[in-house]
């Protein structure tokens, strides 16, 4: 141990840190769900994933793995969310989340687990995959609840677990706060979740401090004209030169009205309008994604995306009662901001047995940032490392690189990832108990 450097006091400290931790260590991977245990229930999830606010099998599954431990379940959070409460004597309250849901994707990673699950979607029989690892995220909560009942005289306080639908459509979160049964849970003190990461190794922890993903928006716009010939503009108004000028004015709003240094993004990523070629039509829609991570800006770009349609409108001639219609969905969710102060606390406890790595900001979006009811709660959620050295090396020789999230391909090294993230799970939640 390299502690001469410093003063004898901090010395002493950092000894003592680096004991207590060897010492969880230990204690965590003895109290660990046996490997098979682990592998079962992944395999399990992993064949039989389910979409979105469906996860009743999913669900029930989780459960009746947690039987034999000593939680206290709670159900009616929404779709099929339940948290399960273990109160071990007074000290702080943590809670860690987990997802549920699977996605609309024909698995292509080729392993004899492969999920063959369908569904009937829109009259259509639908393949669904766990391709964006909420399995990974599942089967580790599972063994994480086992480590820390076993582990329940190392530490007091009160383990919020919860296992959440659909956070895939941005619902699950909402539903969750929305139910009555909400009010039974405790009110935590710090928050937890896991993502996996598709870049990072098994083994590396990805920290993002401050805003860490996007709060996401979905816009249907209605751009209304006067429909007429093709051959006599003169005598219509264009909806369709209309939509044109407004996609190609609204990038202005990221470029130009919004600081360099808050990232936000504006996709139009459907547009629809008119049948034939010789017919000016009289309306055109728009399907849009907005990413943002300032309430401040999130609020501009919303009033410019009116403002620059209803100004282009009325220039081309359209009356004030036919200007275009803004549909925000009902699916917004805010931006995960990660705690500063909560991440120097989980980076102390997880440095001494895993590589922490700095991520930068995606405008991907995750629910988990309504749990911080605008970051009232210290939460955190931390990348989770999934390769095999040996994976990466491969997929860095193959064209078609490293699977994304939501890949066909995405195959996480369970094997090794689930025991891994269960200790350092595990290790967080000891360390933030025994230092409230
Ligand atoms: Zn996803
Ligand atoms: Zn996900």
């Amino acid at each position: 141990m390299t502690i001469v450097k410093h003063s004898g006091f901090f010395a002493l400290l950092l000894a003592f840190s680096l004991v207590a931790s060897g010492q969880n260590s230990t204690a965590i991977r003895k109290a660990m769900a046996p490997q098979k245990d682990a592998i079962t229930w992944y395999t399990h999830l992993h064949q039989q994933p389910e979409l979105s606010t469906q996860e009743a099998g999913t669900s029930a599954y989780l459960k009746q793995q947690l039987r034999p431990m000593g939680y206290t379940i709670i159900d009616s959070l929404g779709y099929h969310s339940f948290a399960a409460i273990l109160r071990n004597g007074k000290g702080p309250t943590l809670l860690y989340r987990t997802d549920m849901d699977g996605l609309p994707v024909k698995e292509a990673t080729g392993w004899p687990i492969a999920s063959t699950q369908t569904t009937l979607k829109d009259n259509e029989q639908t393949p669904i995959m766990h391709a964006c690892g909420h399995d990974i995220h599942m089967s580790t909560w599972l063994n994480v609840a086992q480590t820390m009942y076993a582990l329940r005289k190392e530490w007091k306080g009160t383990l919020v677990l919860i296992a959440q639908s659909a956070e895939e459509v941005g619902k699950g979160a909402k539903g969750i706060f929305a139910a009555k049964a909400w009010n039974q849970i405790p009110l935590p003190d710090k928050q937890l979740a896991f993502h996996t990461n598709a870049s990072l190794e098994v083994g590396q922890l990805g920290f993002c401090d401050g805003y860490a993903m996007a709060a996401v928006d979905m816009m249907n716009i209605t751009i209304y004209g006067k429909g007429g010939h093709g051959a006599e503009p003169q005598k219509a108004i264009d909806p369709i030169l209309l939509a044109a000028q407004y996609i190609t004015e609204i990038q202005s709003i990221v470029s130009r009205n919004l600081p360099p240094s808050d990232p936000a993004v504006i996709t139009v990523g459907a547009i629809n309008g008119g049948t034939v070629g010789n017919v000016i039509p009289s309306e055109v829609t728009l399907k849009l994604t907005i990413r943002s991570y300032s309430p401040e800006s999130r609020a501009l770009i919303l009033q410019r995306l009116k403002t620059i349609g209803d100004q282009l409108a009325l220039a081309a001639g359209m009356e004030v009662n036919q200007l275009p219609k803004y549909d925000l969905l009902d699916m917004s969710i805010p931006p995960v901001f990660n705690s500063l102060s909560l991440g120097a606390s989980l980076k102390k406890a997880l440095a001494p047995s895993f590589t922490i790595v700095p991520v930068v900001p995606t405008m991907i979006g995750e629910d988990f940032g309504i749990y911080s009811k605008q970051n009232t709660i210290p939460s955190y959620l931390i990348w989770l490392g999934v390769l095999s050295k040996n994976q990466k090396e491969g997929y860095l020789k193959d064209s078609l690189g490293i699977p994304s999230l939501h890949s066909a391909r995405f195959a996480p090294d369970y094997t090794t990832v689930i025991p891994t993230a269960t200790e350092a799970m595990a290790t967080a939640l000891l360390y933030l108990f025994q230092n409230p």
